[in-house]
């Protein structure tokens, strides 16, 4: 009898994968009776279903060749399967289960509705038919709805999230140890196994196609893919940008933050291994006992357990529903000028416009710049927040549903991008790189041409005016919201 790891989008990688490890070990008990095996299914479907850009199905697919390659030169063969439609991966399994013998299924935990009830439905199959399952908690450090109010309830708030978050960490100090690569099998399943190994890696789905193969390989260069690319990242920034992150992070124009959003989306680098060489860096102190840059760093690394967690105790997050639901109840504006203006990058705000224009150009926005674009779609445009979310998740690498979902939270808090710019991009060095039209203004006219220049040297420009004015459109949202939230 065999066992088998059952890798899905968000643990592609052989490092520190607790499924893997877990049913390695178990392969071990049964030394001599049985292989460990892998299978990734893929499914064109689903992909569609959930908006992965074709950058993230690239990087993906690219991981998932290297981890195929990586598994192999342990003699184990990582079967990847294309299951159509989104119905048929669950019989995929099933079938698979079956025609290789296999005993026992390990898997990690994926938390979204769709993926639980997915892994339900195999669990009454496992149950029927007499085999294992056993899913694991391995995308966050501290398991989602561990972390308790004093009143047994689950955190709302982050600030006492991310304090107990500290100590359980500090506490239970294996919390951060790593789990062994799995053990091989030996050479004989090479034989045994034959179909599984080798063979052709899916290639991105009809939809998913790149302008071209110049733009491909440059995406690529920019986010190589697979774990080893995505650990070197990690000891780049701690070696070089960390330092600087608690004072700077908020400047898209240093460009100090880790980039490794896409790896932690697709789990090619598990979020503790990248804890784990924080620690290194930081003498061995905890996290928030030394270096103030890892602190403030280890800080959003704990946002996005914070999200994980939150979506397990209200699971509608992950259902295209807003956390606050009365939001729900929002009359929205259908404005098509406004919208395109927005995915171009062409408001005639110069914060908003420099944001969309990276993220067009490389699949990936500065934080920053994400709060500001997503206030001024849905606080200044009043146009629909989900159409935004699913603008990001069509184009970003590091799409990721909890964090994507949260952050495009809507709100009463509306950014003032002009205000934002001139905090965050004093020199405004990251609007003249990403809107050319503006790179030859040289002072504070860079923020707001349209309002501090006059008409003609506007004009000049070439550049679009604002779509909307700022003062009378947060105004009208916030009408809106209270009146609409007001008769949900
Ligand atoms: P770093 O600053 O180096 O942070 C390290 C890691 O911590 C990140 O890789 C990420 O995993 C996590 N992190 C950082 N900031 C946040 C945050 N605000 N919330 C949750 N986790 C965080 N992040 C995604 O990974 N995928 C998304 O689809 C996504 N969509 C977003 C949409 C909006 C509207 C907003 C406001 C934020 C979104 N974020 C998303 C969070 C954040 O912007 C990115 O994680 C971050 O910019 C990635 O860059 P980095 O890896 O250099 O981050």
């Amino acid at each position: 009898k065999n066992v088998l790891h059952w890798f899905r989008s968000k643990d592609i990688r052989m490092q520190d994968n607790r499924g893997l490890y877990a049913a390695s070990r178990k392969a071990l008990e049964g030394k001599g009776k049985g292989s460990l095996l892998g299978l990734y299914v893929h499914s064109p479907k689903d992909l569609e279903w959930h908006g992965a850009s074709p950058a993230r199905v690239d990087f993906m697919l690219e991981s998932l060749r290297l981890l195929k390659e990586e598994l192999e030169s342990k003699n184990i063969p990582l079967a990847i399967v294309t299951a159509e439609e989104r119905k048929d991966v669950v019989p995929t399994v099933l079938e698979f289960v079956r025609k290789w013998d296999v005993s026992h299924v390990f898997a990690d935990m994926e938390y979204e509705v769709d993926e639980l009830r997915r892994d339900i439905s195999v669990a009454e199959k496992a149950k029927e038919a007499g085999w294992g399952f056993e899913v694991l908690h391995d995308q966050t450090v501290v398991q989602p709805g561990t972390l308790r109010t004093g009143n047994g309830g689950p955190h709302k708030v982050f600030t006492p999230y991310h304090k107990d978050w500290l100590g359980e960490t500090r506490e239970k100090s294996e919390l951060l140890e790593l789990v062994p690569e799995p053990e091989g099998n030996g050479e004989e399943a090479r034989g045994e196994f034959k179909e599984l190994f080798g063979g052709e890696i899916p290639s991105l789905p009809s939809s998913k196609t790149f302008a071209s193969d110049e733009e491909r390989s440059r995406l690529r260069k920019l986010w190589p893919a697979g774990h080893a690319a995505g650990l070197q990242r990690c000891e780049d920034f701690l070696q070089n940008k960390v330092s600087s992150y608690a004072t700077h992070r908020s400047e898209p124009a240093k460009d100090n933050s880790s980039r490794l959003s896409p790896y932690f989306a697709t789990g090619t680098l598990s979020v503790r291994e990248a804890l784990h060489a924080a620690r290194k860096h930081n003498a061995g102190k905890h996290f928030h006992e030394g270096d103030k840059g890892i602190d403030s760093w280890v800080r959003e690394i704990v946002f996005r357990e914070f999200y994980r967690h939150t979506l397990v105790s209200l699971p509608h997050d992950s259902m295209n529903l807003p956390h606050n639901l009365k939001f729900d109840f929002v009359e929205w504006e259908e404005d098509e000028e406004g919208w395109r203006k927005w995915c171009e990058g062409r408001t005639g705000v110069p914060f908003v416009d420099a944001g969309m224009r990276q993220l067009n150009c490389e699949k990936w926005m500065h934080n920053r710049c994400r709060m500001n674009v997503s206030s001024y779609l849905s606080g200044n445009l009043l146009i629909d927040y989900r159409k935004g979310e699913r603008y990001f998740a069509e184009n970003l690498i590091d799409f990721d549903l909890s964090n994507n979902t949260q952050g495009w939270e809507p709100s009463y808090t509306i950014f003032n991008p002009v205000v934002q710019a001139e905090k965050c991009d004093k020199e405004g060095e990251f609007i003249r790189k990403w809107v050319p039209e503006l790179a030859g203004l040289k002072g504070k006219e860079v923020f707001d041409p349209f309002h501090r220049l006059g008409r003609e040297e506007f004009e000049e420009l070439g550049y679009p005016e604002p779509h909307v004015d700022f003062r009378e459109s947060s105004l009208r949202a916030k009408e809106r919201y209270k009146r609409d939230l007001a008769e949900a």
